[in-house]
């Protein structure tokens, strides 16, 4: 099964229009060079419409680091609807990141209903899961895995994931310059597509999955070498042209050998 593979740019809260500006500049420039790859950044949300506006017209996608659960439009203070992400261009938004689990207290089913407001918005959502390093000690990596796939499958159904994309990122290996070893994180990318498989076969092989972690230009080759890896969701390394394009040449070229 051969899955287009997909590079993500998680900014979280970096840059300024002048940064996010050059930046742009260099990734549309470079990006040309790797047409079988689907490239997206996800600038912080008051940046949005003006990096969706230097996108126009360039294969780089747009998307959103987080959004409001709630399914209407209204008196929510502080919030961002789905609906206002589409009208600035975007086409994907990030769901369940790990620090919005720990620091902002985003639990299972509250990551569940963002997942499905999203969707009905029209947006892709990119559905986060990873687990802690005390819990991979104490091997509760799959049963963790297991609970925040499994909640958006329950609520939301397997065939959701036709427009969904996943991104296994252990807590332990973001922002820490550790990463996992390239079996370690194949091994949960073939766990997650079986557990999606259990409800839907051909959903669970056309889905992707991403791993996320501390990946960088010279590590990327060898992290999306496992047959379940599609490609990565980056943080800091998003924040450098030609860190982040060396990740995208190293999608492009396992994509050539799978
Ligand atoms: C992330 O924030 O999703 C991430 C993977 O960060 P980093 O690449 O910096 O570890």
């Amino acid at each position: 099964m051969s899955r287009r593979p997909l590079v993500a740019g998680n900014w979280k809260m970096n840059g300024s229009r002048d940064s996010n500006a050059n930046l742009i500049h260099d990734v549309i420039f470079e990006v040309r060079k790797y047409p079988d790859v689907d490239v997206l950044v996800c600038p912080p949300a008051v940046y949005l419409d003006a990096v969706g506006r230097q996108l126009e017209g360039s294969a780089v996608q747009l998307g959103a680091q987080d959004l409001s659960e709630q399914p209407k439009t209204g008196a929510y203070t502080g919030e961002i609807h789905g609906v206002m992400l589409r009208d600035v261009g975007c086409t994907h938004v990030i769901v369940g990141h790990s620090e919005r689990r720990s620091l902002y207290g985003e639990g299972n089913d509250k990551v569940a209903q963002k997942f499905a407001t999203a969707q009905e918005c029209g947006l892709i959502p990119i559905l986060c899961v990873g687990e802690t390093l005390e819990q991979r000690e104490n091997g509760q990596t799959e049963s963790v895995l297991a609970e925040q796939l499994g909640t958006v499958v329950t609520a939301c159904g397997a065939q959701a994931f036709k427009q969904a994309v996943i991104a296994y990122e252990p807590v332990w290996a973001i922002g820490t310059g550790l990463t996992a070893t390239p079996q370690q994180a194949q091994d949960a990318h073939a766990f997650l597509r079986a557990q999606l498989a259990a409800s839907d076969a051909k959903i669970a092989g056309l889905v992707r999955i991403l791993y996320g972690g501390s990946v960088k230009g010279e590590n990327a080759e060898s992290l999306f070498a496992g047959p379940d890896v599609d490609g990565g969701l980056i943080g800091g390394a998003s924040l450098k042209a030609g860190e982040f394009m060396s990740i995208c040449a190293a999608a492009a070229a396992q994509a050539r050998s799978k």
